[in-house]
């Protein structure tokens, strides 16, 4: 069994993981407070402990519980983090620096089980959930590398390898910790859950965190167009989702963003743009078109700018706000699931060279 980690625990958790050495209540409020707040990820910075405690922490506990196996830095700032699990699997996470604030997308799954067809993580196919103490470390570790203050202001999009809400569980236990005022203390409403729409669950995660933004995975103007796309649409149909929205549309403390990927000859005609603000009607909301990034063994194609800026002025025309997602990181292959592709085959590549000797 490998060494557990404090890293990344919500404050009982803590308690429970260090019960076995007594310690006061303050003593574990202190270490929480060094890890998540001053964002310290080994005892040795825990300066205010007393040095036997220190020590034993040290020998106690892993303080890399995921190891940073690869980087990818792009000409745009960009950065791309391949952690490597315990158990050998990869998990990527995203760091996107702006002048106005710092984003964070985080994965909740290594792999996914859905196969969208214009998605590299889906083609990998599903290998595990991720713990809510890793989706917590993933950030922890990059606001620690960046030696960002708590200060700094700093969105999480849960935009990375995985369906959110397929991990609800390990949700519920990370948000917490990340939002918590004396924890990492970022605010909810800078945080956005993006979810290919689970109706049920994404009823419940609304109760349960009502300012987190909610951002759709809709993709195609009609459900059965969908269908061809995102074979979830079978089990999940969106129109439930839809549905649910409307109908929680007061409780919401924002409006939905429905992510619209641009595939060219797929789905961005002017038409297109008319159907899908018929399916989304009687739901506050806004558009993000994504400009599809390309990757190996798929045939499917980009949108012209020109294409992808006719559909969002058909939008704009009817009164939404339309963003089109900067495809940021293009130099590193910084599309979802790239990076984790890329040590797979170097992986197989390595693992398949015969010995010498
Ligand atoms: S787009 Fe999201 S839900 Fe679809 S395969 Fe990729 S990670 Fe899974």
């Amino acid at each position: 069994m490998s060494t557990p980690s404090l890293l990344g625990l919500s404050l009982p958790a803590l308690e429970e993981a260090l019960a076995p050495l007594r310690l006061k209540a303050f003593q574990v409020r202190q270490i929480y407070r060094w890890m998540y707040n001053a964002r310290r990820l080994h005892p040795r910075e825990m300066t205010n402990l007393s040095k036997t405690l220190r020590e034993t922490l040290e020998k106690s506990y892993s303080w890399e519980p995921l190891l940073l196996e690869k980087t990818a830095l792009s000409q745009d700032g960009s950065e791309k983090m391949l952690f490597r699990l315990p158990d050998g699997h990869r998990v990527e996470t995203v760091y996107i620096p702006e002048k106005e604030r710092k984003t964070f997308c985080l994965s909740t799954q290594v792999g996914c089980k859905f196969r969208c067809r214009f998605c590299h993580t889906g083609a990998m196919g599903f290998r595990r959930n991720l713990t809510g103490q890793e989706i917590v470390f993933q950030l922890l570790f990059a606001l620690n590398r960046y030696s960002l203050p708590p200060t700094e202001r700093i969105n999480i999009v849960f935009m990375g390898m995985g369906e959110p809400l397929e991990n609800l569980p390990a949700l519920k236990e990370a948000l917490p910790v990340i939002t918590d005022p004396e924890g990492i203390a970022v605010s909810t409403r800078r945080i956005t859950l993006s979810t290919l729409g689970i109706a049920d669950k994404l009823e419940e995660f609304i109760r349960l965190f009502p300012a987190v933004k909610v951002a759709l995975s809709l993709h195609f103007p009609t459900p059965e167009g969908r269908l061809l796309y995102m074979p979830a649409q079978r089990v999940h149909p969106v129109e439930e989702s839809l549905d649910l929205l409307r109908r929680l549309k007061e409780r919401l403390r924002h409006r939905v963003t429905f992510e619209y990927i641009m595939l060219r000859g797929v789905n961005d005609s002017l038409e297109d743009a008319l159907a899908l603000e018929k399916l989304t009607r009687g739901i506050p909301r806004k558009f993000n078109l994504i400009p599809f990034n390309p990757f190996p063994g798929s045939p499917l194609l980009p949108s012209s700018p020109e294409k992808v800026d006719l559909f969002a002025e058909r939008l704009r025309k009817s009164g939404f706000v339309v963003t089109v997602r900067e495809s940021r990181g293009q130099d590193v292959q910084a599309s979802c699931g790239n990076l984790f592709a890329l040590a797979e085959e170097t992986t197989t590549l390595e693992e398949e060279r015969p010995k010498e000797g």
